[in-house]
């Protein structure tokens, strides 16, 4: 049976992948702070879960064995949120990119096959596109980063080294490798929940969850002109799935985007269909407020923003891929489980 470890396998993307996987005959070996959003799973004959954490150095010899152990590594570890790019921009290098590369110097020693999670954020900005095309090609867009001082690239940046160095390892020390670039996954346990605004910043689709549930304001960043194009966790899985299996090796030596790009909208709009999706199925009567807010204000200072992402999509499509939920879909689904989750609790009180 193929071995597969997953570092971060209990998070967000992490543990919707493993939920997966358990579908077919892997072995797993889950590597992660915490078991949370994978308790349901908990214990499994075909998991081997390891609470560890890949920051600290006197773990590096365990995670090498693990490695060794293992026909394929799956990295997600990452502080991925873009509050923490603007709070702690040396932590968002040091982990996303020092410790990382800890993993993949060991597989490039060990001869395991490595599937690197990025980020679309590597493609940067609009501004300064000569060509002004929202779709990103993973071989030919250019990434183009913003000024130093807006800290918020930090993020994208380290990303970007770590797959340049990915990318410089399978070149000289032959290394087998893919690259996946995730468009704004939405779903079930996603980031975390809020009761008010003063416990965090969780990405934009918990932020509003969170305001919804618990009726506070709903906060449009630099009045929520910016596009995202969401994806639905269920449609991501099932493309990084077509990764891992690598049929004909079609995805060695390459870097994947994993999005919909017919679920682009501003934010604004995703605020306004998230309300009415909330009004059909939820009990609860009443809908918070909507107000603008800068970007400083919101995030404070360093922040700087993308303004519009699309994934081109055409190397999973010639594997079989496309995405299945429109955009009101993927959230219907995703809301329906949070809001299922809070009238169970308010019920239990
Ligand atoms: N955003 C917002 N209100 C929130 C959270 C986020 O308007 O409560 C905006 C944010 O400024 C950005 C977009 O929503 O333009 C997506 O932000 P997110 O944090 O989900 O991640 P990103 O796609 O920027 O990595």
């Amino acid at each position: 049976m193929e071995s597969i470890a997953l570092f971060g396998g209990g998070g967000f993307i992490g543990s919707h992948l493993v939920r997966e996987l358990l579908n077919e005959e892997y072995k797993l070996i889950v590597v992660d702070l915490s078991s949370e959003k994978i308790r349901d799973v908990l214990p499994h004959p075909k998991i081997e879960y390891l609470e560890l954490d890949i920051r600290n150095d006197e773990n590096d010899a365990k995670f090498k064995q693990i490695v060794d152990d293992s026909d394929l590594v799956v990295d997600l570890v990452a502080y991925a949120n873009p509050v923490q790019y603007v709070d702690k921009p040396v932590d968002v290098v040091e982990l996303n990119y020092h410790d990382n590369m800890k993993i993949v110097e060991d597989c490039a020693e060990l001869d395991t096959r490595l599937i690197q999670f990025s980020t679309c954020e590597v493609y940067g900005k609009m501004g300064g596109r000569s060509d002004g095309n929202p779709v990103f090609e993973e071989d030919e867009s250019d990434l183009i980063m913003g000024p130093i001082h807006n800290q918020r690239w930090i993020y994208a940046t380290a990303k970007q080294l770590l797959e340049r160095m990915v990318h410089a390892y399978g070149i000289e020390k032959g290394l087998d490798w893919s690259i996946i670039r995730p468009f704004n996954f939405v779903g079930p346990e996603m980031d975390y929940i809020i009761t008010s605004p003063d416990e965090g910043t969780p990405r934009v689709f918990a932020s509003f969850m969170s305001a919804l549930m618990y009726d506070h304001t709903m906060y449009l960043v630099n009045g929520g002109t910016n596009r995202r194009s969401f994806t639905y966790i269920d449609d991501a899985v099932r493309a990084i799935k077509h990764v891992v299996e690598n049929e004909g090796k079609q995805f060695s030596g390459e870097i994947i985007n994993v999005g919909s790009p017919e679920n682009e909208v501003t934010v604004e709009q995703f605020a306004h269909l998230m309300r009415d999706i909330y009004q059909d199925i939820s009990t609860d009567g009443s809908l918070p407020e909507v107000e603008e807010i800068s970007g400083e204000a919101f995030y404070g200072d360093g922040y700087a923003d993308c303004e519009r992402r699309v994934p081109d999509i055409s190397k999973l499509e010639r594997a079989g891929w496309e995405p299945e939920y429109d955009l009101r879909e993927s959230l219907e689904e995703a809301m329906r489980y949070y809001i299922e989750k809070h009238e169970e609790k308010q019920i239990a009180k």
